[in-house]
């Protein structure tokens, strides 16, 4: 799941503020879990952005804004699209991008794209995947330093946790510890003992 996040209502009003008509897609699939794109979200920028003046002329949730395949899909989805002179993408980066391949008109996003994490009931989990092309996760019990270690350490802990949480961010576990006890658990101790590569980003 792609991790998002609403921008601040004031940033979204300040990018539109000067657009004559505003068409509003969401997203039914990571955006709309995750309560920034679903049809009450898009219902409610509407209405607060009609509030604040600016002239929206529709909105609808996209079954996956990231997989619109083309320019007739979309207008049989959104048919005032046409219309808009600006569009509000209630989605995540990709799927913004998406729908700015259909449109000849300003596309905007609505929210702040995160990271690759996964979702438990209403639990939203972070930085799960960095998507570095070359998964190695399998060395490390399912735990992935790359996305999770802020030094992307492939070979042990940097040594300045404390209390179990990471120097560059006291807020999260440190993803060594994490790692160290998940290997202990599943009785896999011994992938420690080989040296890892840094991984050449470059190399898909
Ligand atoms: S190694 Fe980590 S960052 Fe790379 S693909 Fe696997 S989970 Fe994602
Ligand atoms: S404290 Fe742990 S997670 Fe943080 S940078 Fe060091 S090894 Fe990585």
């Amino acid at each position: 799941m792609i991790i998002s996040s609403s921008k601040p209502f004031n940033e979204i009003l300040e990018m539109l503020m000067d657009k004559d008509a505003v068409y509003i897609i969401g997203c039914s699939v990571c955006a709309a879990k995750q309560h920034v794109g679903g049809e009450p979200e898009v219902a409610e920028m509407s209405s607060l952005l009609s509030d604040a003046g600016v002239n929206v002329i529709g909105g609808v949730v996209a079954k996956a804004a990231c997989s619109v395949r083309s320019c007739e899909y979309l207008m049989e989805l959104a048919p005032n699209i046409k219309d808009a002179t600006a569009v509000l993408v209630m989605a995540c980066g990709s799927g913004t991008s998406n729908i700015a391949r259909f449109v000849d008109v300003d596309v905007y996003p609505a929210n702040n794209t995160e990271s690759l994490g996964a979702m438990t009931g209403d639990k939203v989990i972070h930085h799960l995947c960095a998507m570095c092309g070359q998964c190695t996760i399998a060395d490390f019990g399912g735990i992935c330093p790359t996305a999770q270690c802020p030094k992307e350490l492939l070979n042990g802990p940097c040594g300045g946790s404390m209390d179990g949480k990471c120097e560059v961010d006291p807020e999260k576990d440190c993803a060594w510890e994490l790692i160290y006890e998940r290997l202990e658990r599943i009785g896999r101790l011994d992938l420690l003992d080989e040296v890892r590569d840094a991984k050449d980003r470059l190399v898909k």
